[in-house]
């Protein structure tokens, strides 16, 4: 029998940058906040000495302990699905900050014609250019809407950058200026604008000088350690929840934070959210936690399976197209890339940073004209130096023997003369992608895991085609002696890391009939409960997730505000 608590204004599921920036807003707006996180505490000083490769980055030492819970996958509905008994395709963030601790801090507004995808798409190219079972949708919400909290999420973690020459309009500058462009960077510049494109930088939460955001949190800049991406920051320089909206909120006195605290299911009753149960994982005991309202930021998968588990919200049913949880689960298409081979120029790429790099949005959303072409949207193409370390980077030319003396010899010549140009390539949705409860496979509580039915698809297949040629052309332009680009596209499997961007499963829109909750992301038919994440993303676009979450997170707090003094549909 669980022990019920006494109950509180909002409870947390998960304390990441959506539970974060969350708690900061609600607490600051007065409310009483009690933060449920399944992992540990985390502060600065856990990172001092971090540069470790084999403890962080290939044995995974920040992440979810998948031998207590991990999601299962499978290609189609025809086949079982298996779990992910060790880390492949993407990594999943556990402990206080979660994945935002580890992050690479590359952080992109998503395109104007990302908002309004369907009817732009329609638009330009007519109806017949959706293929059929592509079931993309319009967000209910416009860029211009979302602009000012994008600029908010920017000035929090204090984004170092220069204006897009083809993204949406920006009401401000970026608040430090863009990071610094190593040789590397230069050369892809000058190649691009050779092209006749339009390179900027990478826009940057590694911090290119020392930064005091509007809540007067001060941080200093990032030394280029080149140990970022899979790691925390022993600088503070990274923009993370734990240096920047946590300690705000707990600056209150209004924010209780529960570390070792996983969440079971949400309780609800009349169409209401109650609070949650969760376990203590330190002793076993079980809690019920009452509140006014409940917010869930447990990423992509949890926020799904919470759901799911809870009977929350129409599950998705992939037979009639009905339901909404779990509906429109997307990925990321990356193999669209390039490499190219320098015979007489080195790099230094062990040095960088997570967000150091240049890029082009020429390729991105309907920057171009997909008239002839068999896909829509596009990619942003990169040249990023994130900082090459010495286990992992092992890049040969082809042809190169794959062991002994040759080998060897070829991995020292190289690994400072390539340089990988790389598509982040945008992911549409279809009917038959989703994710729904695995009805073999469960978590150390008993519970079922999160299955993922998912593949890529033609679109996905002519996308990197065409990506990749575009790389090679820019690698070509940069002189490169030896140029490898990739333009084929192998069926979507779950063993090798392509990113942690999993998007959907709880989409928002203006339709209860397609989407799970409004663009306040508060859920149509459960007024008092907040899903908030990449999870409400109709679709994935050409860039990392997190700029866009985070705009979407202040944008939920302020509605999460309203609706505390003001109950009923924020829409
Ligand atoms: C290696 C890596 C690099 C990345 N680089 C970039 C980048 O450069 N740019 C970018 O935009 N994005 C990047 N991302 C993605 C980015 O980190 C995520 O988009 C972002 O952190 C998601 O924030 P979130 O709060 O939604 O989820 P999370 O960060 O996953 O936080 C969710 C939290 O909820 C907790 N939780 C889950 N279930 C429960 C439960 N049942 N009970 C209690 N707590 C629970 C988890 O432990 C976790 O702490 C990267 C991700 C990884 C892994
Ligand atoms: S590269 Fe910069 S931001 Fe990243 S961990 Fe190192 S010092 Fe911190």
């Amino acid at each position: 029998m669980a022990t019920k608590l006494p109950k509180t204004d909002v409870v947390i599921v998960g304390v990441g940058w959506g539970g974060g920036i969350i708690a900061s807003e609600l607490t600051k707006g007065g409310l009483s906040v009690v933060g449920l996180e399944r992992g540990k505490e985390r502060k600065t000083e856990d990172y001092y000495m971090v540069h470790d490769e084999l403890r962080y980055a290939l044995r995974y030492e920040m992440f979810q302990d998948l031998s207590r819970e991990t999601i299962t996958f499978r290609g189609n509905e025809k086949i079982k699905a298996l779990p992910m008994r060790s880390y492949g395709s993407f990594l999943l963030g556990d402990g206080l900050g979660g994945s935002g601790v580890h992050w690479n801090g590359q952080t992109f507004r998503f395109l104007p014609y990302d908002f309004e995808i369907k009817s732009k798409t329609i638009e330009r190219y007519g109806k017949s250019k959706i293929p059929d079972g592509m079931t993309i949708q319009d967000w209910g919400i416009t860029y211009d809407q979302l602009e000012p909290y994008f600029n908010k999420f920017e000035k929090m973690t204090g984004i170092s950058g220069d204006e897009n020459p083809l993204g949406g309009k920006r009401s401000e500058k970026y608040p430090t200026p863009p990071m610094k462009t190593t040789p590397g960077m230069k050369m892809f510049s000058d190649s691009c604008k050779g092209l006749n494109y339009h390179p900027y930088h990478m826009p940057s939460a590694n911090l290119s000088e020392q930064y005091t955001n509007p809540d007067g949190i001060a941080r200093a800049a990032c030394q280029y350690c080149g140990y970022c991406e899979r790691f925390g920051c022993e600088y503070g320089a990274k923009a993370d929840p734990v240096v920047t909206v946590i300690p705000v909120a707990k600056n209150t006195g209004k924010f209780e934070l529960r570390t070792h605290s996983n969440v079971r299911r949400i309780l609800h009753k009349g169409g209401k959210a109650t609070g949650v149960l969760y376990i203590d994982t330190t002793t076993g005991e079980e809690y019920e936690q009452p509140a006014d309202i409940v917010v869930m930021t447990s990423y992509v998968f949890n926020n799904t399976r919470l759901l799911l588990m809870s009977n929350i919200g129409k599950p998705y049913d992939p037979k009639t197209g009905t339901g909404v949880i779990g509906r429109n689960y997307a990925y990321q298409v990356l193999k669209g890339a390039g490499v190219g081979f320098f015979e007489d120029k080195e790099f230094n790429i062990f040095a960088g940073a997570g967000s150091l790099g240049m890029c082009i949005d020429d390729f991105n959303g309907d920057n171009f004209d997909h008239k002839d072409l068999k896909f829509i949207h596009g990619a942003n193409i990169s040249y990023s130096q994130t900082g090459a370390r010495p286990i992992q980077n092992n890049t040969v030319p082809p042809g190169t023997p794959t062991w002994g003396k040759d080998y060897k010899a070829a991995t020292v010549k190289y690994a400072n003369r390539h340089i990988n140009v790389g598509a982040q390539g945008s992911c549409m949705p279809f009917r038959h992608h989703f994710l729904d409860l695995d009805p073999t496979y469960k978590d150390e509580f008993g519970d079922p895991l999160m299955r993922i039915t998912f593949d890529f698809e033609d679109q996905d297949r002519e996308l990197v085609k065409f990506m990749g040629a575009k790389c090679g052309d820019i690698l070509k332009q940069m002189g490169a002696d030896k140029v490898v680009a990739n333009t084929e596209l192998a069926p979507y499997e779950i063993t090798t890391y392509q990113s942690t961007h999993n998007t959907g499963g709880v989409v928002m829109g203006s339709s209860p009939d397609t989407s799970a909750v409004n663009n306040y992301l508060q859920m149509w038919d459960t007024e008092n409960l907040f899903v908030i994440g990449a999870s409400a993303f109709a679709h994935n676009s050409g860039y990392n997730p997190t700029g866009t979450m985070g705009a979407l997170s202040y944008r939920a707090a302020e509605g999460i505000l309203k609706y505390h003094k003001n109950p009923g549909s924020l829409v």
